[in-house]
């Protein structure tokens, strides 16, 4: 039995009924460009995130770029992040004129230190740009009270976190709930995955709202009237459709990866070689990835291949070792823990579809690489 890594026809077979007649809705009424649908999962995912605004744009890529335009950066500007996530959370500062500054990460979780942004905060600082990784949130209460103190912005990446919370001085609070502006994308793998592409921005901040719907308008929120250069970043009025008949399922599934995770962990902690992922006691994680730390990672990589299990490295460079960022200087040894990261990590199947005896497969070809 082969295990795929990710199988989106058995969701199809699952949810077609809900989402055809939908699209069908669409068809019928020719509403492609900013039809109904689009307000309506603006809203729905504006509370889902605990926030006022949602603001929906053409991808995920798009919902970081277009808050990070909308800071005005001018050449020198930088934003911290982390080196250990998906190439648009820095390729989006470079391309809206600010220079990514890279700090580590914290060992456990995978997401950036709190202490190290602290330490990288330099006169030209303008924003800091955590990545909640693989489905879990980053430690939100300290970079809020860094950011809050020097008067930096807060943009999250949420692209792989939609539905994911924090316990927070006894509260939770939800991602999207607390940065300036957070940015999601419903690239069709991510947890809320559209039928192309995708992505929203959320905030509670009612200018920044303003200012985000020109930007994805060519700068105008009057047709053929332009206060500034923006550029066409809708959301597909079909895409919103199938993300508002998609979204009454997301909790169940998010549940069911929180299922097989759990399951994973507990079958995996007699394998001394691997490393579960950890998971803050303060965050409900999604699940989004379940990766695990594994010695001897590119032979298991092999061994699976061998098996018929899909898995991934994400992310097998880290983004201040890569060729297009070597100006930045930063040397191999600069950023252990992310370097580290990049040589240890290896994501399994979790998507909620996976049956028992699926997940018993990809635990036994583990077990069976290590014996
Ligand atoms: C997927 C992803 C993005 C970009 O989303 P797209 O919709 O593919 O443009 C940004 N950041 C992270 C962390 C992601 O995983």
């Amino acid at each position: 039995m082969n295990v795929p890594l990710l199988d989106l026809v058995a969701q199809y077979h699952a949810i077609k009924d809900d989402v055809l007649p939908a699209m069908m809705e669409v068809i019928e009424t020719q509403h492609f460009i900013m039809g109904p649908t689009v307000p309506r999962l603006e809203s729905e995912i504006a509370r889902l995130s605990h926030a006022k605004h949602g603001i929906g744009c053409a991808s995920g890529t798009d919902a970081l770029l277009l808050p990070l335009k909308a800071l005005n950066l001018k050449p020198g500007d930088e934003v911290i992040t982390t080196p250990f996530t998906f190439f648009a959370t820095a390729g989006t500062i470079h391309n809206a004129g600010g220079k990514p500054v890279f700090v580590d990460i914290q060992p456990d979780t995978f997401n950036i230190d709190p202490a190290a942004v602290k330490r990288a905060i330099t006169s030209r600082t303008r924003a800091i740009l955590p990545v909640h990784l693989y489905g879990q949130m980053a430690d939100m209460l300290e970079l809020m009270s860094i950011a809050r103190a020097r008067g930096l912005k807060l943009i999250e990446d949420a692209a792989q976190a939609i539905g994911a919370r924090r316990k927070m001085d006894g509260e939770w609070r939800m991602a999207g709930e607390l940065g300036w502006v957070t940015g999601y994308s419903f690239f069709p793998s991510k947890n809320l995955g559209a039928w192309g592409d995708g992505g929203m921005m959320v905030t509670s901040d009612d200018a920044a709202a303003e200012r985000l719907k020109k930007l994805r308008l060519h700068g105008g929120a009057k047709q053929y009237h332009h206060e500034e250069v923006g550029t066409n970043s809708r959301l597909d009025s079909l895409q919103a459709a199938i993300l508002l008949a998609k979204l009454p399922h997301l909790a169940a599934w998010s549940a069911k990866r929180r299922e097989h995770a759990a399951y994973y962990t507990k079958a995996l902690a007699e394998v001394p070689q691997v490393k579960p992922p950890v998971v803050d006691p303060a965050n409900e994680h999604i699940f989004h990835q379940y990766t695990l730390r594994a010695e001897r990672r590119d032979e298991l990589q092999t061994h699976l291949k061998k098996e018929g299990i899909g898995h991934a490295v994400y992310y097998p460079v880290p983004l201040h070792r890569q060729p297009c960022f070597e100006h930045l200087g930063l040397q191999e040894g600069s950023l252990p823990q992310a370097e580290q990261a990049s040589r240890e990590a290896i994501s399994l199947p979790i998507y909620p579809e996976l049956t028992r005896a699926q997940l018993d497969r990809v635990v036994d070809a583990i077990h069976g690489f290590y014996r």
